[in-house]
């Protein structure tokens, strides 16, 4: 009878244990036996390979964690919500977890996609119930993986307003104010379509610091396979930097997984290490894997990939009123670039003179224009290269009287569609005629063609510094803006005028040809 209360009395506890206490709010979340903290990851830098800007960035963070109480007394700007940005695999969700490592604090980590299929309300209730527990364990990392998945713009969704996902984006954006910059906690996320998130998390205050984690180069390649690798008995003959060469596109996940690969290979093989036999194998069938889902370029397309953008960046460099190259990159980026040269404005910029929107036409021509002088043929690769030249050159003509057709405007249709009575048809009012509509046709396409020849001109002339700039891209698939100038230097180029441009027009009387050495190579557009 005694024995019996006893376990009657044991079991009436452990259900009111499970409940939680009810009453307290907090209960609800913390009922549901979740704890979030893990201390000791066992993760370093020394984990995470090839991506040592963002690496870089972060160290700063570290060292706030690690000595968050000198912060909390001088005061001072420190970050309190950090946004990784990158494509699946690159490392962001290793890197988060490497920084509470190198700093020696809990990790608090939650997934938005968790809470897509929660009841109402419990969302909420686990975020605030986390900010919580982070609050009393701080210093510490909070980590909140596939931000996207919780954070779209608020109003998105299909059905009614008030979903569960909302909830708890409002319970994150309430719980983030909350709590002041230096209360030791760091609130870390991680997203790959940062273009879909709500702005209100971007604003200062939440996430408002932005590290850019991206796909490694051949290096960096070589860098993440060589952590992998440790992992593994390896056949001393294996070079690691042939397997980096021939695994352009891959990721640091990627990389891991073609290593474990490699390894069991070795293994069905009867093997006594990992040899290079396997790593070729591994990639082959990584490479049959990936090309389903992303783009891996092949040997032969990424030379072409490189002449395309060798000559955006040459071309850009050649002219002087264009934006400085900041970096050329063969790197695969998503679906639709192959390839891109990125040029950074010097300064915000609110007018383009002709000879500028002439430049940034032969910029954008060149990737084709190279394509055809080595190939004889073209790519569709081009699509919105052109898309975007035959843009400026139409708006030359028909907006800013840029053309043989004089300074009028030709385009009636910027008047507000209210004004006009409804928005069917935007460009539906035109006040040229036929005729005058053909004459713009043909000033486009004189621009366009003047610009081939010129581009032309300056690919041939600088012919060997296409092909300097080509094989180094093919090398390394991203150089900046030094070495594309040490290139071109070495291989005997200077900025210069085109003949035959607005730019060279002008400048002809005014300049010196020692005057043109010492200008800046300027400013532009990308792709
Ligand atoms: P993400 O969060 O960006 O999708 P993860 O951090 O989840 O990528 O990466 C998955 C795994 O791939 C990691 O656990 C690690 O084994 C490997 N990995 C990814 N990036 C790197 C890297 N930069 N260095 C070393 N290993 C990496
Ligand atoms: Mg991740
Ligand atoms: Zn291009």
């Amino acid at each position: 009878m005694l024995v019996l209360t006893g376990l009657l009395a044991l079991g009436f506890f452990l259900m009111v244990r499970r409940l939680g206490g009810a009453g307290s709010p907090m209960a609800f979340g913390r009922s549901r036996g979740k704890m979030y903290a893990q201390e000791d990851l066992g993760i370093s830098f020394d984990d995470v390979a090839g991506i040592d800007e963002a690496v870089d960035e972060l160290r700063e963070v570290v060292e706030f964690l690690r000595s968050a109480e000198k912060y909390q007394v001088l005061g001072g700007h420190i970050p309190k919500g950090v946004l990784l940005v990158g494509p699946p695999g690159t490392g962001k969700t290793l890197l988060a977890k490497a920084i509470a490592g190198e700093a020696g604090v809990p990790f608090f980590g939650l997934s938005g996609s968790d809470f897509v299929e929660m009841f109402v309300g419990v969302g909420a209730a686990r975020v605030r119930d986390m900010f919580q527990q982070a609050a009393q364990k701080s210093p510490c990392i909070i980590f909140i993986d596939e931000l996207d998945a919780l954070g779209k713009t608020r109003g998105s969704s299909v059905v009614g307003g008030h979903d569960e996902r909302e909830q708890t984006l409002n319970a994150l954006l309430v719980e983030m104010d909350g709590f002041g910059s230096n209360s030791g906690v760091i609130v870390m996320a991680a997203t790959n379509r940062p273009e879909t998130l709500d702005p209100a998390l971007l604003r200062p205050g939440r996430f408002d610091r932005h590290v850019l984690v991206d796909r490694p180069d051949v290096r960096g390649r070589e860098a993440i396979l060589k952590v992998h690798v440790l992992n593994v008995k390896l056949d001393p003959k294996v070079n690691i930097e042939q397997v980096a060469r021939i695994t352009s596109g891959f990721c640091g996940a990627d990389l891991a997984n073609l290593v474990n690969e490699a390894a069991l290979l070795a293994a069905r093989n009867n093997k006594k290490s990992v040899g290079m036999v396997e790593f070729n194998e591994a990639v082959e069938r990584g490479t049959a894997g990936l090309e389903k889902k992303k783009r891996v370029i092949h040997e032969d397309e990424k030379k072409r990939v490189a002449y395309h953008e060798a000559a955006h960046a040459l071309v850009a460099y050649s002219l002087p009123n264009t934006d400085p190259i900041h970096k050329v990159s063969i790197i695969p980026r998503g679906l639709a670039a192959l390839g891109y040269t990125m040029q950074r404005p010097e300064d915000d910029r609110y007018l383009l003179t002709q000879s500028e929107l002439e430049s940034r036409i032969h910029v954008l021509l060149a990737g084709t224009i190279a394509e055809e002088m080595v190939y004889d043929d073209i790519s569709t690769g081009a699509q919105n290269d052109l898309e975007r030249a035959s843009e400026i050159a139409r708006s030359m003509v028909m907006d800013y009287g840029m053309s043989q057709l004089g300074r009028v405007n030709y385009r009636e249709s910027q008047r507000s569609p209210f004004l006009t009575g409804g928005g069917a048809d935007f460009g539906a009012t035109r006040s040229h005629s036929e005729e005058t509509a053909r004459e713009i046709d043909e000033e486009v396409r004189r621009i366009i063609d003047t610009s081939i020849v010129q581009v032309r001109q300056i690919l041939q002339n600088r012919r060997t510094s296409l092909e300097s700039i080509t094989s180094r891209l093919i090398e390394a698939e991203v150089i900046d803006g030094s070495d594309l100038q040490d290139i071109i230097e070495t291989t005997n180029g200077k900025p210069q005028l085109v003949p035959g441009t607005t730019a060279e027009r002008r400048a002809g009387a005014t300049q010196t040809p020692s005057d043109r050495e010492n200008e800046p190579p300027a400013d532009a557009a990308n792709q």
